[in-house]
């Protein structure tokens, strides 16, 4: 059966909820594999609308097992709320599992996340102030508190005055805040462990059972490939690997298990956050598609930034994530444009620029467009490409030319059933 990836080709926002709920209807496992609760992967079901921060996507699979892997980043009290939000709709939840070698955020990671942004002021990064940079920076720096170290007070205090003993340097002389108690913060994460002891687990067992007994398993990427750390607009990347080639380091699966790598691509650009963003719209064509396509970020509320759908970028995604095949995503939001612009190349002073450059050089590109013509029609009871209006048809044959790869499931609108196949 192997092992299948599901991963953002662009900024993030891509729809990569919806695709793993869909697919996680015949999963026996579903596993995120990075990132943390500044995710907002949006599902809707059978069970109603969720905003997923932790949980899986395919939590709502009651006989699939969904795991938070080793290269994701938990915030306890935030993992608790979004448990028992989940079970007020779906009943109690026990089929998820925490990996004990997690990294865990605690309140000093958001407080250092806020500070740095304040400090940074117009050079900020547009953090979404979950304490992601500071929790992964922790990690590499081998100061990091790991699940499995909630469980057990005299570990954990080692491991928290270990990291606070420096930290509070920083936060008194860099930033001029108040130091942290030690105490305090020992006590939150040995009462918080509890809570979540039950879930914390080996996974890598249980993983090396289920690849050997040919299991389905879907690994979960968050963001995208624009946003990866090595990849992506560095430094407006997120702190951690979206891309299929960590999904097995972030969950403890051979890389060589994953044939198929599903890139989640949207129909148009949407980025939240700063950085360079070649294709972006402003005013009033902007404000319209933002509207149509409810692009207000799942995680913070704030409107996305918007874009014409940018082949330049999107290739390169495809490419750094080794899709396979591709799932256009919100292709009805661009219904009742009467043209439609796709970026095919950049251009700078003194050169043209196919292959997605360095950051530096993002901002010197301005984008080169194709025109196509829109359609009218409202295509979200489409089922099948072929009933598509023409020009739908064509717009989408265009982009599959572009990024060369082949677009096999287009969505048409956020519920499950909203969805075609090739
Ligand atoms: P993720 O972070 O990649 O999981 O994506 P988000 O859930 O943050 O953002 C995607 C948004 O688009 C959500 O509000 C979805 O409900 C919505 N969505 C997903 N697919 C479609 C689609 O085909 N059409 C429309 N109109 N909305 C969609
Ligand atoms: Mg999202």
């Amino acid at each position: 059966m192997g092992v299948t990836a599901i991963c953002g080709v662009n900024w993030g926002d891509e729809g990569k909820g919806r695709m793993v709920d869909y697919f996680a209807r015949s999963a026996d496992y579903v596993i995120r594999f990075q990132g943390g609760n500044n995710a907002g992967h949006t599902v809707v079901n059978d069970f109603g609308k969720f905003a997923l921060h932790l949980l899986p996507s395919g939590i709502f699979n009651r006989e699939a097992i969904n795991i938070i892997g080793n290269g994701a980043v938990v915030n306890p009290a935030a993992l608790i709320k979004e448990i028992e939000e989940v079970e007020q709709v779906i009943g109690s939840i026990n089929n998820f599992y925490l990996s004990d070698r997690c990294h865990i955020i605690f309140p000093f990671h958001i407080l250092l996340d806020e500070y740095e942004e304040e400090r940074l002021k117009d050079n900020k990064f547009g953090s979404t102030k979950r304490g992601i940079a500071p929790v992964y920076s922790d990690k590499y720096l081998k100061i990091g508190i790991l699940a499995s170290d909630l469980l057990n007070k005299d570990y954990l205090s080692k491991r928290i005055k270990n990291n606070l003993d420096i930290k509070n340097q920083t936060i008194k002389s860099i930033y001029n805040k108040p130091e942290v108690n030690i105490e305090e913060m020992v006590e939150w994460g040995y009462s918080n462990g509890k809570k979540i002891e039950k879930y914390i687990k080996n996974v890598i067992p249980l993983l090396r059972d289920a690849v050997r007994s040919d299991k389905k398993i879907l690994l979960e990427g968050q963001l995208g490939a624009l946003r990866d750390i090595e990849f992506g607009i560095y430094p407006y990347t997120t702190s951690s690997s979206p891309i299929a080639g960590y999904a097995g380091a972030g969950s403890s699966i051979p890389p060589y298990e994953i044939k198929r790598v599903i890139g989640v691509m949207k129909a148009y650009s949407s980025c939240v956050g700063e950085g360079p963003f070649v294709t972006e719209l402003f005013g009033e064509k902007a404000e319209a598609i933002r509207k149509k396509g409810n692009e207000y970020g799942a995680a913070t509320g704030r409107p996305r930034r918007i874009g014409w759908f940018d082949a330049v970028a999107s290739r390169y995604g495809c490419e750094i994530l080794g899709a396979t095949e591709v799932s256009l995503t919100l292709l009805d939001v661009l219904s009742g444009e009467d043209e439609i612009n796709i970026c095919t190349e950049y251009k700078t002073n003194d050169e043209i620029i196919e292959d997605f450059p360095t950051t530096q050089k993002l901002y010197e590109s301005k984008p080169q467009y194709i025109t196509m013509p829109g359609w009218k029609e409202d295509i979200t009871g489409i089922r099948s490409f072929f009933d598509l209006p023409k020009n739908a048809q064509n717009y989408v044959l265009k982009i599959e030319e572009l990024i060369q790869v082949k677009i096999k499931y287009i969505s048409v609108g956020p519920r499950r059933e909203q969805l075609i196949k090739r």
